[in-house]
C-alpha cells in the first residue's frame, strides 16, 4: 500500500537514493549520513511503520528482511569479517524515519554496549 513517509518516497523515486540492492519485497540503499564506511538501510517495500507494529503476518516479510540484509553484506563484501545489524525502534530507540529499516553496518570493528 502507497505511504507517504520518506522512504515510501524513496521507493518510488520521488526523493533520489543510491542503490545497493532490490528485490520484489526489499531495496536497500545506502545511508545519507554514514556511521561507518558501509552503512546501508534495507527497507521492506511494504510500509510498516515501526517494528514494534509488526505482528505474526509480518512473519515472512521479516524474515526476509535479514536474508535480504545477508545478501547485501555479501555483497558489500563484509561477511568475512562481520558487522553489525540495527533496528531502531521509537523514541528511545532513536528511530527517526518511521518506515522500518534495518541498517546494515560495517567496514570496522563496533563498540558495544551503543550508546
Ligand atoms: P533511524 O534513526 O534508525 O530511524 O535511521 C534513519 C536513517 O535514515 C538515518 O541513519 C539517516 O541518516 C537516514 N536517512 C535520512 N534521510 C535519508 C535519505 N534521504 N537517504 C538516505 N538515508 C537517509
Ligand atoms: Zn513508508
Amino acid at each position: 500500500m502507497p505511504g507517504n513517509c520518506l522512504f515510501c518516497r524513496i521507493l518510488r523515486g520521488e526523493i533520489p537514493s543510491t542503490k545497493v540492492y532490490e528485490d520484489e519485497d526489499y531495496y536497500a540503499f545506502r545511508d545519507i549520513h554514514p556511521a561507518a564506511p558501509i552503512h546501508v538501510l534495507v527497507i521492506p517495500k511494504e510500509h510498516i511503520a515501526q517494528i514494534s507494529d509488526a505482528d505474526a503476518g509480518h512473519r515472512l516479510l521479516l524474515g526476509g528482511l535479514l536474508l535480504a540484509a545477508n545478501k547485501v553484506a555479501a555483497q558489500e563484501g563484509l561477511t568475512a569479517d562481520g558487522f553489525r545489524l540495527v533496528i531502531n525502534n521509537g523514541v528511545h530507540g532513536g528511530q527517526t524515519v518511521y518506515h522500518v529499516h534495518l541498517h546494515v553496518l560495517g567496514n570496522r570493528p563496533m563498540s558495544w554496549p551503543p550508546g
